[in-house]
């Protein structure tokens, strides 16, 4: 998952000015490595972790809850679609991961409040 990112990240550019690469799992109290990809996924706007680098707590922002559509669309629409169980469980995994991707991808850690 991390090395088709970085290619994401590439092919897109979203490098910052000083040609560093933008993580979004950087601390945003002391930009070291902050927590595990596992436990970042389940990262949510009313929680917080403590970063492994520096022990202060970080959160996600409030519109990252944007990301969790993939999972509301497996849940509650494609069953109206298809009674096939194995056609629901697919879309399932497949959105759940699209949920994954886009939180890893497009939201970053925050100085939590909490
Ligand atoms: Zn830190």
């Amino acid at each position: 998952m991390r090395k088709s990112l970085d290619i994401i990240n590439q092919v897109m550019g979203s490098e910052t000015k000083e040609g560093i690469k933008m993580s979004t799992d950087q601390c945003p109290h002391c930009g070291g490595y902050c927590l595990p990809p596992l436990r970042r996924s389940f990262l949510g706007p009313l929680t917080s972790a403590p970063c492994r680098s520096c022990g202060e707590r970080v959160s996600v922002p409030g519109w990252s809850v944007f990301t969790v559509a993939p999972i509301i669309i497996a849940v509650a629409v494609v069953p109206n679609y298809t009674t096939d169980p194995h056609l629901v469980a697919m879309s399932a995994v497949l959105l759940s991961m699209l949920t994954s991707l886009l939180n890893d991808t497009f939201v970053p850690l925050v100085k939590s409040k909490n």
